[in-house]
């Protein structure tokens, strides 16, 4: 079954301990789908400039992700420019020019309407939220979120947590939005205002999953390199959103494996800059990534003393 993403198409500027890139192609939906193409077909819904090099997109649309609603406005394109220094789990925003966003609406194109898993990538939650009005009956919506919307549109992230099943968001992400430090007191702040699984990401110390009865969590790869963390959250959302659309099954050990899939994924973008690694990898890496996931987890539990 195919995901349905919304999000931004972006040129990232990035810089981090090992290298600069310019104006290279990001973006949620971009990550997103890029990541979710390994698993299951992909929906995209976006928009970009008149200045976007959409060429470099065909990558994406040659993987299985249909570009039919991806918007073409006149303006320039989203950008965002960010840094990482020695600490590779926090990104510093230099700048975020919205540019087309700020005036996109977004329509999805009647074929995406029936979708049954949706992904609403990090952008404006008002358009999120407009998102939902358009889809018929998705048996999952899940979303994602940033520091700079919690700061600027807090009352429309709130309204939106009561219409989605799922949100994904990291440690820093899940203090600011709930005040609360202790993370499970913060899963439980979001639980209560309407998803029913919380997963909260810590960047190289892993990935928590939180219903209201059970937690589950898997460490992140240990990776001796680590070249540039830009689009590991939603690489991790297209690995895990990717894993439940393409087996359809959202039992508890389902969701797990799936946990797992988005932990392989992350692990994969980090390795260079942009969507490249994602571009270069193949079913057989990811297979292989998730059973050393198993290896590195699993002890023998008998109680020897
Ligand atoms: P992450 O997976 O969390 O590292 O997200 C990385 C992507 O988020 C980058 O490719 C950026 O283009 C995109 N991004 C950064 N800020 C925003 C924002 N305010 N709204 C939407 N997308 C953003």
């Amino acid at each position: 079954m195919s995901v349905l993403v919304v999000g931004s198409v972006a040129l990232d500027s990035v810089e981090t301990p090992f290298g600069k890139a310019d104006e290279v192609i990001g973006g949620s939906a971009t990550y997103f789908s890029a990541s979710a193409s390994h698993q299951t077909p992909v929906q995209l819904v976006g928009v970009v400039g008149n200045d976007y090099p959409v060429e470099r997109l065909q990558a994406l649309a040659d993987r299985g992700v249909d570009l039919a609603g991806l918007e073409h406005m006149d303006g320039e394109s989203f950008r965002w420019r960010g840094r990482y220094r020695h600490d590779l789990n926090s990104a510093e925003t230099l700048e975020t020019r919205l540019g087309v966003f700020s005036h996109f609406r977004p329509k999805i194109p009647v074929q995406f309407r029936n979708a049954e898993y949706v992904f609403l990538g990090n952008i404006d939650p008002r358009l999120q939220l407009e998102v939902l009005k358009q889809v018929e009956k998705p048996r999952l919506v899940a979303c994602d979120t940033m520091n700079f919307w919690i700061e600027s549109r807090r009352d429309d992230l709130l309204e939106l947590l009561g219409h989605v099943d799922l949100i994904t968001l990291n440690d820093g992400e899940a203090r600011q939005l709930t005040e609360r430090s202790n993370l499970v007191h913060a899963a439980r702040w979001i639980l209560e205002r309407g998803p029913t699984t919380v997963v909260i990401k810590k960047g190289e110390h892993g990935a928590f999953m939180f219903t209201a009865n059970s937690v589950f969590f898997a460490p992140a790869y240990p990776l001796e390199s680590v070249f540039d963390p830009t689009g590991a959250g939603d690489s991790f959302a297209g690995g895990f959103i990717g894993y439940l659309a393409r087996t359809g099954d959202l039992s508890e050990a389902s969701m797990r494996r799936a946990v797992v899939h988005g932990s392989a994924m992350g692990s994969f973008v980090v390795e260079g800059f942009s969507i490249t690694r994602l571009l270069e990898i193949t079913r057989a890496d990811i297979v292989r990534r998730v059973a050393e996931f198993h290896e590195l987890v699993s002890f023998d539990k008998t109680i020897d003393a």
